[in-house]
């Protein structure tokens, strides 16, 4: 059998999972480990299941380096449930703060009001969602329950390169992290964070399947209305098996997980060699649209987002012109959010550095020969 080619696919999400993981799933679908099943029939209480959801956990505790009193949680609901599931575990009926700096922390916000007093401590909505607000103007409300911020914006291109400490600005209030769109992209630095939540199918695996990573303080103190399902501290006390977790999202996940474990360059291994190459990959195409007159990206230089760029063609008319040609050489869904307009180029780690420079190849060819 020849192998074929697969197109270079920029989905913001779902989104393109490495192709060696659908080749070991696809190899695996009919019998998995000789068990006669395919994951996808087997119970979720058996033995064959019971193996691949604790070796997902180790790989993931592993791959994010996650200190040990922080617990995994596999849940459903995707970052959008979280918006509310946060809130029922953790605000106390106190006070949340949140920082937004996009389309997701706003819905976050909105979703959060229904069950807590949120209250917003910075917006960069004024200046179009281009900047972070400096973290000395955060207007914090004394004894908030915690802070929430999406480190990676999805929609806007907009990503923290680094991470508060909430310490150093006076406050305790923990923070949560929408970190969705940039799972396993980089290290995480634990020591600011309480919270983590993201849903699988932007760089972990399929839809269906939401990772909350959470510091054990935290759990146990559920508003009496938080649903059990989504009760952390039962997801925990059950090993996420409180209701049948999403076996096949999961298992998928700990492929990839596994195939991120396996990544090594140069001196750097695992998430550090992944995030130089994701850097690499996001200034390849930085560097060749601030070097265009013909495409742009607004977003100020110390946070744009390496995984998810959004530029604009200086004339619009031709934005189906080049999707269409786009999709003729193979580069796959380029067409930028709605809300946004444009294109977006989404460079998760399934993105090989090939497929960033396919991309800027007939960027310029576009360019140079329709201007
Ligand atoms: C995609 C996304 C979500 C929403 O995820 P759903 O699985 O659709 O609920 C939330 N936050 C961020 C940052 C996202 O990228």
């Amino acid at each position: 059998m020849t192998p074929t080619v697969r197109p270079y696919n920029f989905s913001a999400g779902p989104a393109a999972i490495p192709e060696d993981v659908l080749r070991e799933a696809a190899r695996d679908m009919l019998d998995w480990h000789g068990s006669g099943m395919s994951v996808m029939e087997m119970s979720h209480r058996g033995k064959e299941f019971g193996e691949i959801l604790a070796s997902a956990e180790a790989d993931l505790r592993r791959l994010l380096s996650v200190p040990s009193h922080y617990r995994i949680l596999f849940m459903q609901g995707g970052g959008l449930a979280e918006n509310a599931i946060v809130p029922l575990n953790l605000s106390r009926g106190g006070t949340v703060d949140f920082v937004v700096t996009g389309g997701w922390s706003q819905k976050s916000v909105k979703e959060a009001r229904r069950y807590a007093t949120a209250n917003v401590v910075a917006s960069a909505e004024d200046g179009g969602f281009t900047s972070i607000p400096d973290a000395g103007t955060w207007k914090l409300s004394p004894g908030a329950s915690y802070l929430h911020l999406c480190s990676n914006e999805t929609i806007h291109g907009v990503e923290f390169h680094t991470l508060p400490d909430l310490k150093a600005l006076g406050s305790d209030a923990p923070l949560v992290i929408d970190f969705s769109s940039h799972v396993a992209s980089r290290p995480v630095d634990w020591s600011r964070v309480g919270l983590a939540f993201g849903g699988a199918q932007k760089n972990l695996g399929p839809a269906g399947l939401t990772l909350v990573v959470v510091r054990e303080d935290l759990i146990g103190h559920a508003l009496p209305a938080c649903p059990s399902a989504f009760d952390y501290k039962l997801v925990a006390e059950n090993q996420s098996m409180y209701n049948t977790p999403p076996t096949w999202a999961i298992y998928i996940a700990g492929l990839t997980f596994r195939w991120l474990l396996g990544q090594t360059e140069g001196a750097a291994k695992g998430l550090e060699a992944v995030e130089q190459r994701n850097i690499a990959k996001a200034k390849l195409l930085y560097d060749f649209i601030d070097g265009s007159s013909f495409y742009t990206n607004r977003i100020d230089a110390s946070c744009r987002s390496r995984m998810n760029i959004p530029f604009l063609l200086a004339d619009e008319s031709r934005n189906d012109a080049f999707l269409a040609g786009a999709r003729e050489r193979g580069l796959l869904q380029l067409k930028g959010h709605k809300s946004v307009g444009g294109m977006r180029a989404s460079l998760y780690n399934a993105m090989p550095l090939a497929g960033v420079q396919a991309l800027v190849a007939y960027m310029r060819e576009f360019e140079q020969t329709r201007a």
